[in-house]
């Protein structure tokens, strides 16, 4: 297929690449979005009986009511959503196009995915963090026993589990896979569960801590994973502990290298990229960020409740933009 020309180029078809294609599409400007997976491909990949901590209302999008069974939707709902915003903006959504490189060429944008490549004026990158799990480090984390994403708790039935981490996912994971009939032990870096856990979870985990059916590890980290086992630093030494799954919630971050090889600036110490915060543009003239992305290593400061403007925020500068071209 010859070069595809767009004026829009939007990549990742999560929310916030959904909202700028949505302000794109009202402007009645000409855009694409790539998305190398499915439709909101991260909330895809969520566990499958998870509960958003947002409302249903703050999770709108396009002035498309959110309506959901309960006051926090489940995943199930929210795809459901998302993909009826999709329809009713009509947008043009490339799926299975994994963009690989972006280069300014002369006064145009070059993309290439594995098999095309796209020109066009303005890019957007919505690119999301839940590709990129913090890895533990440790020798033994490539075994297939050792998961970074957790679906359902049924392959974890009468197994020996141990869950890293002490945030939102970790509890929650703890929790279903303890109820189910787990053995859990959680192996937690600091001397108690995070502080911002969601007030319905916390007293919830605290308790079954404080009565022994989850074990907590605190002040200590994996050292090393075995087929069979766990070796884990704690204050009081080294400890063995018998292990069938290590369920690794430890969170996720943008992809940097992705970043950089496209030239965008990152702090090199929080790898908060460079941007302008009126217009979300970047270091590169005409290209774009939006979404959770922009909060580098602090990716629980930034959600889908507080990104969704980041759309009419650009759309707006690049209308201006082309209206400047034009006059
Ligand atoms: C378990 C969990 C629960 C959450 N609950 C809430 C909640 O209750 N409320 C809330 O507001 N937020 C919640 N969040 C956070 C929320 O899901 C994220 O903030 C949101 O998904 C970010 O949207 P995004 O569009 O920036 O990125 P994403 O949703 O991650 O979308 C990025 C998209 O880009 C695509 N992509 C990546 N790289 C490429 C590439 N090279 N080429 C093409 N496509 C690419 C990905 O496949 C993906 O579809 C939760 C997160 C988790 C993990």
């Amino acid at each position: 297929m010859g070069i595809i020309e767009k004026d829009i180029i939007i990549i990742g078809a999560g929310p916030s690449g959904l909202v700028c294609a949505i302000e794109a599409a009202k402007q009645n400007l000409d855009l694409l979005v790539l998305e190398k997976g499915l439709l909101v491909n991260s909330i895809y990949n969520f566990p499958t009986n998870m509960t958003f901590f947002s409302t249903s209302e703050v999770l709108e999008i396009g002035n498309i009511p959110f309506i959901s069974h309960s006051d926090k939707p489940s995943r199930k709902e929210a795809l459901e959503y998302y993909r009826r915003v999709s329809t009713a903006y009509n947008l043009d959504i490339r799926y299975r196009q994994t963009v690989k490189s972006v280069e300014k060429k002369h006064f145009k944008f070059e993309i290439k995915t594995q098999d095309q490549t796209y020109h066009c004026q303005y890019v957007i990158v919505a690119t999301g963090y839940y590709d990129t799990p913090n890895l533990l480090k440790v020798n033994g984390e490539d075994l297939p026993k050792v998961k970074h994403y957790y679906d359902d708790a049924h392959p974890y039935i009468g197994q020996n589990v141990a869950v890293v981490g002490a945030a939102n996912s970790a509890c929650d994971v703890a929790l279903e896979t303890y109820y189910k009939g787990a053995h859990v032990t959680m192996v937690i870096k600091d001397d108690s569960i995070y502080e911002k856990v969601k007030y319905w979870i916390k007293p919830n985990i605290e308790n079954r801590i404080k009565e022994g059916s989850i074990k907590a590890i605190f002040k200590s980290q994996i050292k090393e994973i075995y087929s069979d086992r766990i070796l884990v630093d704690t204050p009081d030494g080294e400890q063995e502990i018998a292990n069938d799954y290590v369920l690794a919630m430890t969170g996720y971050r943008p992809d940097y290298k992705f970043l950089k090889h496209i030239g965008i600036t990152l702090d090199p110490e929080d790898h908060v990229p460079v941007f302008d915060e009126q217009t979300l543009e970047s270091n590169i003239k005409q290209l774009y960020i939006a979404g959770v992305i922009l909060a580098g290593d602090n990716t629980s400061k930034l959600f889908i409740e507080n990104t969704r403007h980041h759309g009419k925020q650009i759309i707006t500068d690049i209308k201006q933009k082309i209206s400047a071209n034009y006059a």
